[in-house]
């Protein structure tokens, strides 16, 4: 009643689309976020505009103070990437023009004669947060979140934060929030002073105000604590030494060397300690523009774009499919009991088949290790994770499977047994239930002949291990039905994974464009590579690992296998015409880490993980099949000679449409292998380098055959200047 009352007094004093601003009857106004016909905010150029106006009109009101809400779930999520990705194509000094400009509407906001409190009700991220960073004191829902996502798209926080957070929290938090780029809870907020105060979700409103009432009776210096965030950094000489070496160092070895947007955060924090707020403003929109046009920056924007892409497809897939409420695993080893404890994980209860009891006790060990290691953490608390243990069903018959939506098989990697299993899980499901099967290399279409529900069937591939990778390839096959493909997507997503459906073929999309790398990686050692070097060469390039220790990471036998299947599924270009150094390896059971020796050594380092060893027997086994000896490769080489093959071969996935987008390749490649974020994925590489530059390399390397022949399509997009993304 008294709130209604009080609605009615109050005045709109300003009602844009996406801001509101309110004179409440209480003499205090409140700025409100509540982007119209969207769920959440986010600062586009409209927004911005509406903002200044706003800020304005706050101004001429002359309240008692301001207070700034949101109306929806989230605070303000961020920038509108997509219309920012677009200006990052000005020059430097236009992108920090414009930059500058903008700070205007946050300075003004932080300049307004009287106090000002941010009610943080849900997510403060990048702009969103910088936004509360403008205002004199932050109250913060228990609910909410902030921090700077700036530095994993390669630029730093343009809006103020970077001149704001460390004269509010100190140089050495600061540097750590905005290099790391992580989500920071309400506690660890507090911890720090990035907020003044938190409280439960339905207490804020009433304690932003009543913080407004603090500061306007005297009770908070707001005038002091806005002249601190206005002045230079306090710090003395010797203590910023010491924070800027110790984290220069520190962020630089965490960054590496193809992401310099964390280094260049703490020298812009560093570089504007001594000067005012204005000055420091002036250096961050400098170095914000010179990040902007990186080409790392690119590459990153267009990731988070790409997997906004897959998000939007995965939810219109929810939309299609049918909600999985229960699902059911068959086969408990690695694969099926990391995918029976991320289901168990993420709220649907599970049922654990396998044909030996073993199996089952090694499944639920394993979920109880990943699961205390929650516990450890702090994530989970040990009744919650002891519950989640509980929604795992270990059993060796068919009792339940009657009433599971989903079933995914996960047996043993052989035809014939998984056409046994799925025929026999087939006549103890109802009729509507999907069938998934998590095969790596066996044609979905294959599976399904022995099957008398064909539409209900598919591929549900995830990569090892289960809770960790974020792939998950939807595999559709001739007879599978469009709501069984909705069905699975969706549930992936549920999976907290991104969903890529691909249509069926050898390799599927991953392992198809993987292969032809290590196929032109092989010639290149029959050749005389040293396997040493070219792994160097490809770590430099930005791989986690060269190909050499990624075929001991995934099992010189699976590979074998793997490389098998696609030789006779693309013969013209994958077949094998000599003997290779996987071969050797396969031969001499050397299978890598999983034997303790591949094309390296193994042993466990401190913590029990394998560590890699260089090992000179690996050059003696390999003589045979290098009949040229070794010799050096420059590392243009060494590059070309393995990525063209899996440019090429992601641009005939595209054209045979196993894959609907070039967003959803890329992060098949980012998500699925480890290609290197800072490059985008195999079509923005080839974008970067240019289609004309590619073709000129693959007739360089014609003469190694059929794997570098490029594609009708890439000739026409040379020929016309067009890119898989279009600028
Ligand atoms: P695994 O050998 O660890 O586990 C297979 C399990 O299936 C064993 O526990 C076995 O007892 C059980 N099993 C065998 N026959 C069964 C039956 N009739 N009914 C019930 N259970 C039965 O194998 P894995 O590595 O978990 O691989 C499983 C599947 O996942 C394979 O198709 C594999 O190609 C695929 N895959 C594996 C990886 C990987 O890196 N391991 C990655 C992606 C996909």
């Amino acid at each position: 009643m008294v709130e209604r009352m009080t609605a009615a007094q109050d005045e709109i004093a300003y009602d844009g689309r996406c801001v509101r601003l309110r004179q409440l009857a209480s003499g205090v106004a409140e700025l409100c976020f509540d982007r119209q016909g969207e769920a959440v905010n986010k600062f586009d150029a409209q927004a911005l505009d509406e903002l200044r106006a706003a800020t304005g009109k706050a101004a001429s009101l002359a309240p008692r103070g301001l207070v700034v809400s949101s109306a929806k779930t989230a605070f303000i999520v961020g920038a509108d990437i997509t219309e920012f990705h677009r200006l990052f194509l000005e020059s430097e000094a236009g992108i920090a023009a414009w930059l500058a400009d903008v700070n205007e509407i946050f300075s003004a906001i932080e300049d307004l004669p009287f106090p000002t409190v941010a009610a943080i009700n849900g997510f403060a991220l990048g702009g969103g947060f910088e936004m509360a960073l403008a205002t004199d004191y932050r109250v913060m829902s228990t609910a909410a979140k902030v921090g700077f996502p700036e530095v994993k798209l390669g630029i730093i926080p343009g809006f103020g934060g970077i001149v704001r957070f460390p004269r509010l929290v100190g140089a050495d938090n600061a540097v750590e929030w905005i290099a790391a780029g992580m989500h920071n809870g309400a506690d660890a907020a507090l911890k720090v002073g990035a907020v003044d105060a938190i409280v439960d979700p339905d207490k804020l409103r009433a304690a932003a105000l009543r913080m407004l009432e603090l500061a306007n009776a005297g009770s908070f210096d707001w005038k002091a604590r806005r002249a601190q965030k206005k002045a230079r950094l306090m710090l003395d000489p010797i203590e910023a030494a010491m924070t800027f070496q110790t984290a220069l160092g520190f962020v630089g070895a965490k960054a590496g060397e193809h992401y310099p947007a964390p280094l260049r955060a703490v020298t812009c924090i560093q570089q504007g300690a001594g000067k005012d707020r204005d000055g420091a403003l002036a250096l961050a929109c400098r170095d914000f523009a010179a990040l902007a046009r990186t080409p790392v920056a690119d590459a990153l924007v267009g990731v988070f774009l790409n997997d906004q892409v897959i998000k939007r497809k995965a939810k219109a897939y929810g939309q299609a499919g049918r909600h999985v409420a229960r699902a059911a695993v068959v086969g408990a080893g690695i694969m099926g009991g990391g995918i029976s404890y991320q289901n168990a994980r993420k709220g649907t209860p599970v049922v654990m088949k396998d044909i030996a009891d073993e199996a089952l006790e090694l499944g639920m060990s394993e979920a109880n290790k990943l699961l205390s290691k929650e516990v450890e953490r702090g994530r989970l608390t040990p009744d919650q994770a002891g519950h989640i243990l509980g929604t795992i069903r270990p059993t060796l018959n068919y009792g339940d499977f009657k009433t599971v939506d989903l079933v995914v098989e996960a047996v043993v990697e052989s035809a014939k047994v998984k056409k046994a299993v799925l025929a026999e899980v087939e006549a103890e499901v109802g009729p509507e239930t999907i069938l998934a099967t998590n095969t790596s290399s066996i044609s979905i279409d294959e599976l399904a002949s022995v099957l008398k529900r064909p539409e209900n069937f598919l591929g549900m591939h995830f990569f090892n291990p289960v809770h960790r990778m974020p792939l998950v390839e939807v595999v559709y096959g001739e007879k599978s039905s469009k709501q069984a493909i909705a069905t699975v997507a969706a549930h992936a997503a549920a999976l907290g994974k991104s969903p890529i459906v691909v249509r069926n073929c050898p390799g599927f999309l991953v392992n198809r464009v993987l292969f032809p790398y290590f196929a032109g990686w092989a010639m290149l050692l029959r050749d005389g590579a040293d396997f040493v070097a070219v792994d160097k060469v490809m770590h430099d390039f930005g791989w986690p690992m060269g190909p050499a220790y990624l075929q001991d990471v995934i099992g010189v036998d699976t590979s074998h296998h793997v490389e098998d299947v696609l030789a006779k599924g693309y013969p013209d270009r994958m077949n094998k015409t000599f003997k290779d150094a996987i071969d050797v390896m396969y031969e001499a059971k050397r299978l890598g880490q999983k034997s303790g020796a591949g094309f390296y050594r193994y042993e466990p380092d401190d913590h029990g993980k394998p560590k890699k060893i260089f090992d000179s027997a690996t050059y003696e086994l390999l003589a045979p099949v290098q009949p040229d000896g070794r010799h050096d490769f420059g590392s243009e080489e060494v590059i070309d000679r393995l990525m063209l093959p899996m440019i090429i071969e992601t641009a005939r996935c595209l054209d045979e449409k196993v894959v609907e987008t070039a967003a959803e390749a890329d992060v098949g490649l980012v998500c699925g292998i480890g290609f290197p974020p800072f490059r985008g994925g195999a079509l923005r590489y080839a974008d970067a380098i240019g289609m004309r530059v590619i073709l000129d390399k693959c007739a360089r390397y014609a003469g190694l055959g059929p794997l570098y022949e490029p594609t009708d399509s890439m000739k026409a997009m040379a020929a016309s200047g067009s890119l898989y993304f279009p600028k």
